[in-house]
């Protein structure tokens, strides 16, 4: 045995002694990115940069130099040599130029400053067509007479051979309207309704794949269906089709490599061929009819006598875009929970969870010659669904089957370009409900989920579980405010209250960095920027757009927000063009710095006393709409500050410093008594006015005197709109409320966070308070959703706060240097969450019990972190049984590793 031992010894020093210093590295590197994605087919940005996670045992690892190597295929086309840097994210590739369509390898090894170094570690990105040049596809339509926004879905096909052995094969395929496209009847991507939303009258993206696996040698087929999605059929309301054309278009380019050096590439041209497909209508908000006597197209011998030659039609390539953002695809598959029989007789599938895609049907048994599946969200107290609140949105698969015995049954049915926002599913047309035969689908833009948050009360783990389904059905390509009415829009005030929550759930980054170029892209001249993104109202309402304090200032919100969680420098670059355009437009807007006139949407939907019978006797809280214009003014001249500072604007610091002072004073002599009163006596007033030092720092104390006040008369209940409830715990637990802020928290009668889920089993956010009633009937149904994630705003608290995760902003944005801070109270005796930053895990997590509390801390290699503790006697705090000296009597500063603190903590009532 101990000889064995002293073996293994030797061989140790043999090989360390033989071995470069990686080979026994405590320091590996992991999740390697390229513009946050991995391994990304069609990467457009000729400068991409790259990011990698050190990841070490060890603690306070940091790293002192990288080094890069990216290669393409052939030659090495950047080697950054040893750069002794700490830059571990968004390190920007410096290489010679890249090439269009060509796969580049890269990897990269990093130095730590305990002198490890680790192996190299690979990753590749291939890039997409740089030049719009490289485009040779031309634009093909049907041509055919019913392919209009009411009408059938064409196929497109075309057969070309194969003759050498391939080496590689890609395809750039892009729609004026969706695609689907198979070759040789299997899909080319596992992405739905391609190429996404954006503002089709600015830019489009295209979508780059491999596709080398799917040909074959002689004969292939490419088949595509060329829906109409939100490029033209109805959005939003007064028949408003046809937006950015009559006519949908597709644009397919396949580049061939062969083997033997020679390339060739199958265009879309009109040498292919078209028919109407087996989709007889299609549309976002109506839903989808399939004749399924039809189907059978995609099968590489099928013949049809009804192909037609596509018709070629000039439109630009030069506004094409590389897609940037990850694609939707499909993601939880939930089986039925339960078939409910209505009193009117009606088949009810219960999927017990509020989500956003459509329903797999997989027949069998007897069906009739029309198999309609109709999606809703809620039963109503009567038994019956509930349809109302879907406004005109018909929301249905329907499938017309020949059930006459001569065909074979689809073995499958799904819908193609369209999705629905449910709950429940009133089937009709199948005899027999077997449940095993149903199965609904979650679509949503393929986001990496990096968040989550536990604690010990069920409740509020419902809350956290509701707000990320909320996130998951709303981030279809596009922040929508709904997914299930007419309706379905990029409301910029929803998107902008719930960004920063947003951005711990999911990495979120990609997918606003797209949706901001279309904010910039729809920008009016004089800097108003549209309610909603991609902008489909203004263009039929002749109305110009104007900007609405909350709304219109996701255009700097948001991108200030995406630079301080994820450290992107870049993003707020491109944007501050467009942000600066929108305060702008607000000085404008205000006379003499204060903002008082024109249209507000301001603190929409707070209480209201009609509203519901829950709170007999209390007054509406509504907030006068130029008050909160007014913080939001401030508000958004702070971020351009902090922008500016990162982007070292000096001219505009100075500029927006001195406007930050005027509006601020502008508040106080319009807004304010000299001793603090505001004119409008609600709590989002005094949320505002705190949460933007809008008030002398005199007058704070007893505007939070005010604030908690105003919420005992509620009894403990909020009633704040979109715009004060994102604040409402921050400034609680700010001003020294924390005790408050728990008991809106955990607060479970109308209004409250709660409410919805104790009293009606919600398994998403609510757009209103109430839109359920505490008497189970429901609000106004041309505005009641049950998927709308502004509410869940409060998401950010919970991670900041209960768990207490949270990142300083300038050098230290993007969890570079991270805050650990929970604040406890009563109610809540254990909390956890964690959290996969662009540097890796943090968590932090903490327990109560018997008299002692513990909080485990990890904080991943190069960042460090400060601890706060919530201890009464921070001289107690130990670590593995050390005593802590803390700074100021309050926190650490630690470096990575995992860490368990423990300390006394006075038994309270928890
Ligand atoms: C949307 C909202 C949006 C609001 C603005 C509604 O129809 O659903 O969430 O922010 O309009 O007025």
């Amino acid at each position: 045995m101990y000889k064995i031992n002293l073996y293994k010894t030797i061989f140790y020093f043999f090989l360390v002694s033989v071995l470069p210093s990686g080979a026994f590295a405590q320091l590996k590197l992991q999740n390697l990115k390229i513009e946050n994605l991995t391994n990304p087919m069609g990467m457009g940005v000729k400068n991409p940069r790259f990011s990698w996670e050190l990841v070490s045992d060890k603690r306070n690892v940091k790293q002192t130099a990288y080094e890069i190597q990216v290669s393409d295929g052939k030659n090495m086309v950047w080697n950054s040599g040893k750069v002794s840097s700490e830059t571990s994210v968004f390190n920007v590739y410096q290489g010679s130029a890249l090439q269009s369509n060509t796969k580049y390898t890269w990897k990269v090894r990093v130095t730590d400053n305990q002198n490890n170094t680790s192996d190299w570690a690979n990753a590749n990105f291939h890039t997409a067509l740089l030049n719009p040049t490289d485009w040779k596809a031309t634009w093909i339509t049907s041509g055919l007479k019913n392919d209009t926004v009411n009408g059938i879905v064409p196929m497109f096909k075309k057969t070309f051979d194969v003759k050498k052995k391939i080496a590689s094969a890609i395809v750039f395929a892009t729609a004026r309207g969706l695609y689907d496209a198979r070759i040789n009847g299997e899909f080319i991507t596992d992405a739905y309704l391609t190429p996404g939303w954006t503002s089709y009258n600015k830019h489009l993206q295209y979508q780059t794949y491999d596709v080398t696996g799917l040909l074959s040698k002689n004969q292939n087929v490419i088949n595509v269906l060329l829906g109409s999605g939100w490029y033209r059929t109805q959005l939003a309301w007064f028949n408003n089709q046809n937006i950015y054309g009559k006519e949908t278009a597709l644009l397919f380019q396949l580049e061939i490599a062969y083997a033997d050096g020679t390339k060739e590439t199958i265009n879309s041209d009109n040498s292919w061929q078209i028919t109407e497909s087996d989709i007889v209508f299609s549309e976002i908000y109506n839903g989808e009819i399939q004749d399924t006597r039809k189907s059978g197209l995609f099968q590489k011998t099928a013949i049809n006598p009804d192909w037609k030659q596509a018709v070629e039609t000039k439109y630009p390539t030069d506004y094409l875009i590389a897609s940037e953002n990850e694609p939707i695809k499909k993601h939880e598959h939930i089986k039925p929970v339960r078939v409910i029989k209505s009193p009117k007789g009606e088949n009810i599938l219960d999927f017990g969870q509020n989500i956003v895609g459509w329903v797999k049907i997989t027949p069998h048994g007897k069906l009739s010659d029309t198999v309609r599946l109709s999606h809703f969200e809620m039963m109503a107290k009567t038994g019956a669904p509930y349809f109302d609140n879907l406004r005109t949105a018909k929301a249905q698969s329907i499938y017309i089957i020949d059930n006459s015995g001569k065909a074979a049954l689809p073995s499958i049915l799904i819908p193609h370009f369209t999705f629905f926002g449910f709950r429940y599913v009133k089937v009709e047309g199948i005899e027999n409900i077997n449940l095993d035969d149903f199965t609904a689908v979650a679509l949503y833009s393929d986001m990496q989920p990096i968040g989550n948050f536990e604690c010990s009360n069920p409740l509020v783990n419902q809350l956290q579980k509701n707000i990320q389904w909320g996130q998951r059905g709303n981030f279809l390509d596009v922040p929508t405010d709904c997914p299930q009415r007419d309706e379905r829009l990029g409301w910029t005030g929803d998107a902008e209250v719930f960004s920063r929550t947003a951005a711990y759930n999911f990495n979120v980054n990609q997918f606003f960095s797209k949706w901001l170029k279309d904010v910039a892209a729809d920008q009016a001249d004089n800097g108003a920027v549209p309610f909603v993104i991609p902008d489909v109202l203004s263009k039929n309402s002749g109305r110009k757009p104007v900007g609405a304090a909350g709304w219109s200032d996701a255009s700097i919100i948001i991108p200030y927000n995406m630079y301080v969680v994820y450290g992107d420098t870049r993003l707020i670059e491109n944007q501050y063009a467009s942000m600066k355009a929108y305060l702008n437009y607000m000085r404008t807007a205000a006379k003499n710095d204060l903002w008082n006139t024109g249209f507000q949407f301001a603190d929409w939907l707070s209480y209201r006393v009609d509203d519901s019978k829950g709170m007999i006797g209390q007054k509406s809280a509504v907030t006068d709409n130029y008050l909160v214009a007014q913080c939001f003014f401030a508000y958004n001249t702070q971020i351009m500050i902090n922008t500016a500072k990162v982007l070292n604007k000096t001219e505009d610091v100075a500029d927006y410093e001195a406007l930050l002072v005027r509006v601020k004073k502008q508040f106080q002599n319009e807004f304010s008594t000299t001793s603090g009163r505001l004119i409008s006596e609600t709590q989002t007033a005094y949320i505002l006015a705190l949460q933007f030092d809008m008030l002398p720092e005199a007058l704070r104390p007893q505007a939070v005197e005010r604030l908690v006040n105003n919420i005992k008369s509620y009894n403990y209940h909020l009633t704040t709109g979109f715009l004060g409830t994102p604040f409402l715990n921050p400034v609680l637990t700010r001003f020294g409320r924390n005790d408050v802020a728990y008991k809106l928290l955990l607060q479970d009668t109308y209004p409250s966070w709660l409410y919805p889920i104790k009293a009606h089993g919600a398994t998403t956010i609510w757009e209103r308070w109430d839109s359920m009633k505490p008497d189970s009937t429901f609000q106004d149904p041309s505005m009641t959703s049950f998927n709308h994630y502004a509410y869940g705003a409060v998401g950010d608290w919970i991670y900041r706060n209960v768990a207490g995760i949270d990142t300083k902003d300038g050098d230290g944005a993007g969890y570079k240097e991270i805050i650990i801070k929970p604040q406890i109270d009563s109610g809540i005796t254990s909390a956890k969450a964690i959290l996969k930053t662009n540097y890796g895990v943090v968590s932090s997590s903490w327990k109560i019990s018997e008299g002692k509390l513990a909080l485990e801390v990890e904080i991943p290699a190069n960042t460090t972190a400060t601890v706060y503790f919530p201890a009464k006697n921070p001289e107690t705090v130990t670590e593995n049984g050390v005593k802590q000296n803390l700074d100021n009597n309050q926190f650490i500063k630690i470096g990575s590793g995992k860490y368990v603190f423990e300390m006394p903590f006075p038994d309270r009532k928890l």
